[in-house]
């Protein structure tokens, strides 16, 4: 059996108490390896290691930290293939997605914060009474950094790499789901020549380790990627000790398909694959699909049509669309979800239960792409994050009815909206009440624009100069010259 260690000071270390967590193959139900169960006195060790570090690593020159981030970028790549395996094995989602996304993505984020600590321009504002500001941005000293299962290197990766690039020491928890690529990630650190203490990894569960790196007193800030729910006990406990924290949170996104919209072969991949990659899995997944009335049931024939083509499988195989949910709670919960959908009155088009896999899978959390109509916008399963292969219909008449209803929920992360009209595109991105809007795209992503939610998908924003303030305090230097 596979046994995984916490990365502490540069060393792989146990959990004190000697206690694992199953690590569970989703597409085949079965334990793989075992996970340390980590708890505050793991934590605690790993803050005692990041404070020790912090110094020597905030007077480390920027080109030298940049060089450990290129460095573990270089490791992950020529190791690429294993990762996307690890990656693939710990989630349930296909080899091919993880080889093309996850992993990628990982290493993109590793050489972008690498490089952007170089191009950071600093700021400074003369004033006309004869003086000059300028404007530091210090390393906050330790941060804490918790991620989730769906994307789990690559999340990982978008907290840990600004942090470190920024001059900050980690505190770092993957989530207990899939921890598998952030262990994989931790055995190669010294190799890149970041010191003892600088990246800590600690792994186990939210309540034990997640907490503990929150209420630590020394841990500066928190960046958070997940549910609202631990989004909200984290700002709560987070509040009395005033510590920064950046939360990304779920979301219950529109895709808004206007009647003018180009729905060529391309388009329409774009649009059921926001609805269905990852097998729903992904916080920006554009859950709620909003087509204007005149379209509507031409609309839905084709989209149902290349929806029933999508093909549920073996995550190594390189035909499957669709691998396995990711455990067998959340398999439970979406499948949940479906019967309330149907209780409360919707029409399953296409899927609405557990996806059969024959040979080695048999025994695998898989769910067919599921796409219900005839739900108003206010039930429930219009409202709350099913995070599965679940996307409903819904129609609407004109721009102002598809506004309401996009913006008719607690959540505000994004949006994709499909019109060839230049002048609709801008208007409803300026009315959608979320952090990111995509025209005629979906997860076009360049990391160096602002990330992150509104209402409650969260507060405050990841990316490029976004991230690097947030790991930074900004302090003015006001030099009076006289005039
Ligand atoms: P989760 O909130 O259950 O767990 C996320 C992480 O927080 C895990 O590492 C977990 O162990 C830890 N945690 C749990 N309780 C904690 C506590 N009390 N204190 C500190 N840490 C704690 O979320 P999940 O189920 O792993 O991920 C799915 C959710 O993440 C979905 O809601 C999805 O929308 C959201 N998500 C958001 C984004 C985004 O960028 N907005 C991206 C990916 C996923």
């Amino acid at each position: 059996m596979l046994m995984l260690a916490n990365l502490i000071d540069g060393q792989a270390r146990a959990p004190r108490e000697g206690r694992y967590l199953d690590i569970v193959d989703p597409s085949i139900g079965r334990t793989f390896a075992r996970c340390p169960d980590s708890d505050a006195t793991d934590v605690a060790d790993a803050v005692d290691a990041a404070t020790r570090a912090a110094p020597g690593w905030a007077a480390t020159p920027a080109e030298t930290r940049a060089r450990c981030l290129y460095r573990l970028a270089d490791l992950i790549e020529t190791r690429l293939e294993a990762f996307a395996a690890a990656e693939s094995q710990d989630s349930g989602k296909p080899l091919a997605l993880a080889r093309s996304l996850d992993i990628p993505r990982a290493i993109a984020n590793l050489r972008f914060f690498a490089a952007a600590i170089g191009q950071w321009p600093g700021e400074s504002h003369a004033m006309e009474q004869g003086a000059i500001n300028y404007t530091l941005r210090l390393p906050l000293g330790v941060v804490g950094c918790i991620s989730p299962w769906n994307l789990p290197l690559y999340l990982f990766t978008w907290k840990v790499a600004p942090a470190l690039a920024a001059g900050n020491t980690v505190v770092s928890k993957p989530s207990e789901i899939t921890p598998y690529t952030a262990w994989l990630l931790g055995t190669l650190v010294a190799e890149a020549d970041f010191p003892p203490g600088v990246f800590n990894i600690v792994h186990g569960t939210g309540p034990a380790v997640g907490e503990a790196i929150v209420m630590h007193d020394t841990v500066k800030a928190i960046s958070f990627t997940g549910s609202t729910r631990t989004g909200v006990a984290i700002a709560k406990a987070a509040a009395p000790k005033l510590k920064k924290v950046s939360l990304e949170l779920g979301g219950k996104n529109p895709t808004i398909v206007f009647d003018d919209a180009d729905l060529s072969d391309a388009s329409m991949a774009t649009i059921v694959r926001s609805g269905f990659a990852n097998q729903g899995e992904i916080c920006l997944c554009g859950s709620r699909l909003l087509v204007q009335r005149g379209i509507y049931e031409r609309f839905r024939d084709d989209y149902l049509r290349r929806v029933r083509a999508l093909r549920v499988g073996d995550p190594a195989s390189p035909n499957s669309d669709l691998g396995a949910l990711v455990s067998r709670a959340h398999f439970d919960k979406v499948i949940a979800c479906i019967e309330r959908a149907r209780d409360e009155g919707g029409r399953i088009l296409t899927g609405g239960q557990r996806a059969t896999v024959e040979g080695r899978c048999a025994e695998g959390w898989f769910v067919e792409p599921t796409v219900i109509e005839g739900l108003p916008p206010g039930a429930a399963t219009n409202q709350e994050e099913i995070f599965g292969p679940v996307v409903t219909l819904i129609p609407f008449e004109d721009e102002a009815e598809a506004l309401a209803i996009a913006n008719g929920t607690p959540y505000g992360l994004s949006a994709s909206v499909w019109t060839q009209d230049l002048s609709r595109a801008h208007r409803v991105a300026a009315r959608l009440d979320v952090g990111i809007v995509w025209v005629n795209c979906w997860m076009l992503r360049d990391l160096r624009t602002p990330f992150g939610g509104s209402k409650q998908s969260g507060v405050g924003r990841e990316g490029g100069v976004e991230a690097l303030r947030f790991f930074t305090e900004a302090r003015n230097v006001c030099i009076s010259h006289g005039q």
